[in-house]
């Protein structure tokens, strides 16, 4: 195992759109396992995405169980994950690995579903709502290419400089 290099903002590569994983080998585990000990390294850790340390395929990781009271699924390994249903809308805070000065609020939708595979290829689905299903949608957007910069409402009222990543 090992801890990726994490590429910042403005970094181009954040900005590429990945492509889906069509091989569930031991490659591709051995990668998602260096992802998870990234993510679980890094200040926040409650998720990650591959193209963030530089490797353009749809994976990304997610557990929110750390967080107090909230409902969630553990941990989320999403192979060429799809969100097949958004439902309601809420603003929330969030911060990135990649964008480590800022965090900014950002409308989401309140629940989703998402398909997805994991990392053995088994086709999964679960619906999140909440702080979980903000962390997915923040995730996802990564592979397409977005950062939460992308969108906020406002630059002006809607982004905070942060001084510790905690
Ligand atoms: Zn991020």
């Amino acid at each position: 195992m090992a801890i990726l290099e994490i590429l910042k903002y403005p970094d181009p590569g954040l900005e590429r759109v990945s492509a889906a994983v069509e091989n569930f080998d031991d490659a591709l585990r051995g990668f998602i396992a260096d992802l998870e000990e990234t993510m679980r390294a890094g200040p926040g850790g409650v998720g990650i995405a591959a193209p963030q340390v530089g490797r353009f395929i749809r994976v990304a990781i997610v557990d929110v169980s750390g967080k107090p009271k909230i409902e969630h699924h553990g941990r989320l390994v999403l192979v060429n994950p799809e969100i097949i249903a958004y439902d309601g809308f809420a603003k929330g805070r969030e911060g990135c690995m990649s964008v480590p000065d800022y965090t900014g609020n950002v409308i989401r939708a309140e629940r989703i579903t998402v398909e997805y595979f994991n990392e053995l290829g088994e086709k999964h689905s679960v619906e999140a709502s909440g702080f979980e299903a903000r962390a997915i949608q923040h995730e996802l957007d990564h592979l397409e290419g977005l950062l939460f910069l992308d969108r906020l409402v406002s630059r002006r009222s809607d982004l905070f400089r942060r001084k510790v990543y905690k």
